[in-house]
């Protein structure tokens, strides 16, 4: 088979997403030589980018979520991974001549690629209570990293009960005088360590078999309203001057719906070469459903991606070793 001419205006990858994931994925593209462009989120920022400390990145004892970011990206750029940012809106399918192709469409953007690897991760999942929304930037908080030297010697609630919640509650206790952990049921999610550690905290408290059902203040938080949930009746109320709330994720895939395979709660359901139901679009890290979602799952999951991309691309081209 002979190489097909492509148009200078395409891309062999476009990948969605400046996180690990994202990032690593351009690294190995353009490492094997793919013209490769990775779009970074317009209105949202990358979950690790905004972790104060990571200290299970295999080789690296410690290190700033941000800093990691920032590493990573400068080593893509380095191999000739271009960058814009946007938040995608679709992903069509588009002909380059013969070929199939994709159209990646940002608000002010279009871009025409062979493959597309997307990378967006998940969001802080909302609890939906009275307050939550119109209490955010005042007190209520999903950021411990940007938030918490807002509350030195104050009182913070924590909600959640999984590793992030445990974290970052600990995070808080170097601001915070007192760190309430509000959690549903009567053990932590949260991996040993952190639990170790939260429990020999004496700043950290917790409410076990509890659940937040409003958050309290105008217009400012002043407090939550809690409920047990072994026992419905028992509804108090504590003071606080601010709400972290950790409790889960959701996958930014609302673009993906109709376009690839979903699972119920959103999450791509993409095979162990990261490909997902359409051929030439693959997904990795935080958006996919899986079992661990860590930086360095994040980052072997772009570098399978990658690969996978590179050899679809290839064979489209006709220039794949066979
Ligand atoms: P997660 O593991 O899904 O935990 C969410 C927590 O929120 C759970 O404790 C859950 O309770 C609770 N929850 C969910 N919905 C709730 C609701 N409506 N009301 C009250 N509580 C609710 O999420 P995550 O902690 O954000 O972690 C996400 C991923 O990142 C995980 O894979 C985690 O291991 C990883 N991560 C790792 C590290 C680290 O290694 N240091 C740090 C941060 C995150 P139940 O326990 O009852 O389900």
């Amino acid at each position: 088979m002979s190489a097909v001419p492509i148009p200078e205006n395409v891309f062999d990858v476009v990948v969605i997403g400046g996180g690990p994931a994202g990032l690593t994925a351009g690294l190995y593209a353009a490492r094997a030589d793919m013209k490769t462009l990775c779009i970074e989120g317009g209105s949202t920022v990358s979950q690790i980018a905004v972790t104060d400390l990571v200290e299970n990145y295999p080789g690296i004892e410690e290190i700033g979520g941000s800093e990691l970011v920032d590493r990573i990206r400068n080593q893509a750029a380095r191999f000739g991974v271009q960058f814009t940012s946007g938040d995608v809106a679709s992903i069509e399918r588009e002909s380059i001549g013969d070929l199939d192709g994709w159209r990646v469409k940002t608000e002010d953007d279009i871009f025409t690629t062979l493959a597309v690897i997307v990378a967006t991760g998940a969001n802080w999942r909302r609890l939906g209570v009275a307050g939550e929304e119109t209490l955010i930037g005042k007190g209520v908080s999903f950021c411990a990293t940007c938030d918490g030297p807002f509350y030195r010697d104050r009182e913070v609630v924590v909600v959640g009960g999984g590793d992030t919640a445990v974290q970052e509650a600990l995070f808080l206790t170097r601001f915070a005088k007192k760190v309430t952990i509000v959690h549903r049921r009567d053990r932590l999610r949260a991996v040993g360590i952190l639990r170790d550690r939260a429990s020999r905290n004496e700043k950290i408290h917790f409410v076990w078999n509890t659940v937040v059902t409003e958050i309290l203040g105008d217009p400012s938080v002043k407090g939550v309203r809690l409920q047990n949930v072994m026992d419905p009746g028992d509804v108090r109320e504590i003071p606080a001057d601010g709400i972290f709330i950790f409790v889960g994720l959701v996958p930014n895939t609302k673009f993906l719906e109709g376009v690839v395979d979903l699972d119920p709660q959103g999450y791509v359901a993409a095979d162990s070469h990261m490909r997902t139901s359409a051929k030439g679009i693959f997904a990795c890290g935080d958006c996919n459903r899986k079992l661990l979602r860590q930086a360095v799952t994040a980052c072997g999951d772009g570098a399978t991606a990658a690969a996978a991309a590179q050899h679809y691309v290839e064979d489209l081209k006709g220039i794949a070793y066979k």
